[in-house]
């Protein structure tokens, strides 16, 4: 990987253990990109600008996953959603829920900072309700 990207990842990583959720900031066009992207789609200039942004959205698409790749078979069954943050933004993540009847389009979630085995925190979507 190169050092843009290892440096973003970095920072990426750095925030959910802070326990909030950053993206980079282009200082020329102003978008925001979340997960951060090291260099911005529109301008092509180097994001090195960090800003803190939402922690809840609701539910644009989900799907539960049952064969999953080696790294994640343990995990199994878990849902990965596509979250629109509240300013419009989108994030996937691992949703905390996996009974299909629960899950609804447009559910309010919240991002929770959940400890893993590993120690290291990870982002998880919550159910408002
Ligand atoms: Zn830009």
């Amino acid at each position: 990987m190169n050092n843009k990207i290892i440096k973003v990842v970095d920072e990426y990583e750095k925030s959910i253990n802070d326990g909030i959720i950053v993206g980079t900031k282009c200082d020329e066009c102003n978008e925001i990109f979340v997960p951060p992207r090291p260099i911005c789609l529109l301008c092509g200039i180097t994001l090195e600008t960090f800003e803190k942004i939402e922690t809840e959205g609701k539910i644009l698409t989900w799907t539960i996953i049952h064969i999953a790749p080696p790294t994640h078979l343990e995990k199994v069954p878990y849902t990965l959603a596509i979250v629109e943050l509240n300013n419009g933004q989108k994030l996937t993540g691992i949703l905390n829920e996996t009974n299909n009847e629960k899950i609804n389009f447009g559910d309010k979630v919240f991002a929770s900072f959940d400890k893993l085995e590993d120690g290291a925190k990870r982002l998880r979507w919550n159910l408002s309700s």
